[in-house]
């Protein structure tokens, strides 16, 4: 089993040029041609499949200024599509689950959208990016998406640590600007993607043990470093999940099994790469 909370499905046609390029020079084959031929309901699943993927979270992504724009909708379209094809008879299925992006400088009332997005089109949970959106995650304009999310009992994803991408703003990823969120809503489930790399780990740490609802989400992180970076991992096993950032890290299987080489329980490891997740997304597993 393996569930993989972050997976990006934006097209060529949803990103900046300078995003683009950071990509195609980083991976010198042409990454952009896979991920062409990917993202389609019908090339999507098989390719979750054969990366031995149960579950995805595909990630709509609303920065314009910054990165991109790959609208919620299209996201939503794409997993629907995708999840009405049947499972495989055996072995991973490859399954999608939508989560929205809100961005406070293109949307007004962010609760109100949450819950549309949530009702009308099935988004299972959002992600919020301070350091393309530019603002701090415990902005008090974020306070009644934060409530409404907490009603609604969809987790929150949340960029923390740096980004290589032009306009980026680092300050804003910094994970203590959690902390006022994780106790002004305790019931709030949040997810800290990259668990504040590359600087801020021990705060990262310190929130996913302070707080019950706060995690590490270890996506973007080479899986042979994971000790090395968080040595007492072991006693975080309960609050630590598991994703990869396709395309940006496009190796995918290779990062699970340097996480799987780790010295770490059997039981953590699948906590990490599967158990931890599938209780906060709510999904059935196989058998
Ligand atoms: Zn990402």
């Amino acid at each position: 089993m393996l569930i993989d909370v972050h997976v990006h499905v934006s097209r060529p046609e949803h990103e900046h040029p300078w995003v683009l390029e950071f990509i195609r020079d980083e991976y010198k084959g042409d990454i952009w041609a896979l991920v062409q031929e990917v993202l389609t309901p019908a090339g999507l699943r098989p390719f979750l499949q054969q990366n031995g993927i149960d579950w995805a979270v595909a990630l709509a992504e609303v920065n314009p200024v910054t990165t991109g724009n790959t609208p919620n909708e299209y996201v939503a379209d794409l997993c629907a599509q995708a999840n009405a094809l049947p499972d495989p008879p055996a072995g991973p299925r490859g399954r999608l689950l939508p989560f929205a992006s809100l961005n406070p400088f293109v949307v007004n009332d962010l609760a109100d959208e949450l819950e549309r997005l949530v009702k009308e089109f099935g988004f299972r949970g959002f992600k919020v990016y301070p350091v393309y959106q530019h603002h701090y995650v415990n902005d008090s304009r974020m306070y009644p998406l934060y409530a409404r999310a907490q009603e609604l009992g969809v987790p929150m994803l949340v960029h923390t640590g740096s980004s290589v991408f032009k306009g980026a703003r680092i300050k804003y990823g910094d994970p203590l600007h959690l902390d006022d969120v994780a106790i002004d809503f305790p019931r709030l489930t949040i997810l800290m993607a990259h668990s504040g790399r590359p600087f801020w780990y021990a705060q990262a740490f310190w929130m996913a043990r302070r707080h019950e609802n706060v995690y590490m989400e270890i996506s973007g992180l080479p899986g042979k470093k994971l000790l090395e970076y968080f040595p007492d991992l072991e006693r975080l096993a309960d609050k630590v999940v598991y994703g990869s950032d396709w395309p940006g890290n496009p190796y995918l299987r290779r990062n699970v099994e340097a996480i799987g080489a780790l010295p770490l329980k059997a039981e953590t490891r699948e906590k990490i790469l599967w158990k931890n997740a599938a209780k906060i997304l709510g999904v059935e597993v196989r058998g």
